[in-house]
């Protein structure tokens, strides 16, 4: 044996031009709803001075944008990798240093996005000069998008515009922090707000009124059934915690005195479906359930009081095969020879489901290290991810 071999290998080291794009991404402070301009305008210069081909897709208010940059030949397929520029707060954490002046200790880049994931952007951006100037069989497109952090708001536009285009791009990678494994497969996630409209009235005539409280209540006792359904009967994947489809009431609040028969209720609740498990028959068990049973409860008296949707969010899950092509490139590259599943979601569902584009999760950095004061990325995370789009290069240009 070599005892060479039982140490652990020395961390690597990031190129200079990973580490002065991270701390510049880092300094541009795109907290999600927050606009993300001055962000995607410094990348889309850089990117246009290399002779990428840029689309920007903005939302309504023009306040931010998603940016698609392609380079290498005007060809269907090729590879999509992609990023969000959006960060969590740093509201009510204690940071040791400030969170949007990277800083460099103890083999570690810290500030808020260092890990989720702005060193993956990074790490793209110190290489999109190598993508520029190497023989490319089919195109690389940089994919930066907006709001992820809030519910995956801004990818469907881009990949909307993504599928408006003529070419159609082959496969994608999502570089969130995966410690570079690759990851195939993750849950779906549906939240909403129900809005409960009754009929106000005196509390010593309960049947002239109608309460919205009270439907409001039996709603989110529903919801716990169809999660203990679910729990009990399955699907189950025990390689998912927990192991079935999860259903959640996080926030109820309705009424203002107790003499009075509330009228208005709200309840924001949430599922999170196993990737397999159908979501348009999830979302119908749920609409059934209000529009044949409560709200006719509902306007036995009154016509006009009733329940309505606020969609918060509609995110995907992701299944992607073993044996898909993109799951094997990024197994060959970055020598794995085990894909996993994760719990957290991602915009690679939206991606695969929307844009019908084979997509795996892999990218620098541990998710536990997100969203934390003090967030950081490995130093050797990033050298790893270099290697690999180094790699990834070379393949493409095969
Ligand atoms: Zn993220």
């Amino acid at each position: 044996m070599n005892p060479e071999s039982d140490r652990p290998a020395r961390p690597a080291e990031p190129s200079s031009a990973t580490l002065s794009w991270l701390k510049r991404l880092i300094a541009h402070q795109t907290v999600s709803l927050t606009s993300n301009l001055a962000l995607i305008k410094d990348v889309q210069a850089f990117l246009e001075g290399l002779g990428y081909r840029c689309v920007t897709v903005f939302d309504e208010t023009h306040g931010k944008a998603n940016l698609y940059a392609t380079i290498g030949p005007d060809l269907p397929g090729g590879i999509i990798l992609s990023g969000h520029s959006d960060v969590v707060p740093v509201e009510g954490q204690n940071w040791t240093t400030g969170p949007f002046d990277a800083d460099i200790r103890g083999g570690r880049l810290y500030g808020r996005g260092a890990c989720d994931m702005k060193g993956f952007l990074a790490c793209l951006l110190a290489k999109a000069e190598s993508f520029a100037g190497a023989p490319l069989r089919v195109p690389v497109h940089l994919a930066f998008t907006y709001d992820e952090e809030v519910g995956c708001l801004g990818v469907p536009s881009l990949v909307e515009a993504i599928n408006a285009l003529p070419h159609k791009p082959a496969m994608c990678i999502v570089g969130e922090p995966t410690n570079m494994q690759v990851i195939t497969q993750h849950k779906g996630k549906y939240s909403a707000r129900a809005h409960f409209t009754g009929r106000a009235g005196h509390s010593s005539l309960p049947g002239e009124g109608v309460n919205a409280v009270e439907f409001a209540a039996e709603f989110v006792v529903f919801l716990r059934r169809l999660g203990q359904k679910f729990r009990t009967d399955g699907p189950h994947d025990d390689d998912f915690t927990p192991n079935h489809t999860t259903f959640h009431s996080g926030v109820i609040q309705g009424g203002t005195q107790l003499n009075i028969i509330p009228q208005n209720c709200f309840v924001d609740f949430e599922f999170r479906n196993l990737p397999n498990h159908d979501r348009d028959e999830l979302k119908s068990l749920v609409f059934q359930y209000l529009d044949t049973i409560l709200i006719p409860q509902m306007r036995e008296i009154y016509p006009d009081v009733g329940v309505e949707i606020e969609v918060v969010s509609d995110m995907p899950g992701l299944a992607t095969g073993d044996d898909a092509q993109i799951t094997k490139l990024v197994m060959e590259l970055t020598g794995a020879n085990t894909t996993g599943k994760v719990s957290f979601g991602t915009e690679a569902g939206v991606f695969s489901a929307m844009g019908d584009i084979p997509t795996v999760v892999c990218g620098p950095g541990n998710i536990e290290q997100a969203h934390k004061p003090d967030e950081y990325i490995e130093l050797d995370q990033l050298a790893r991810c270099e290697v690999f789009l180094d790699k990834l290069t070379a393949v493409l240009g095969r």
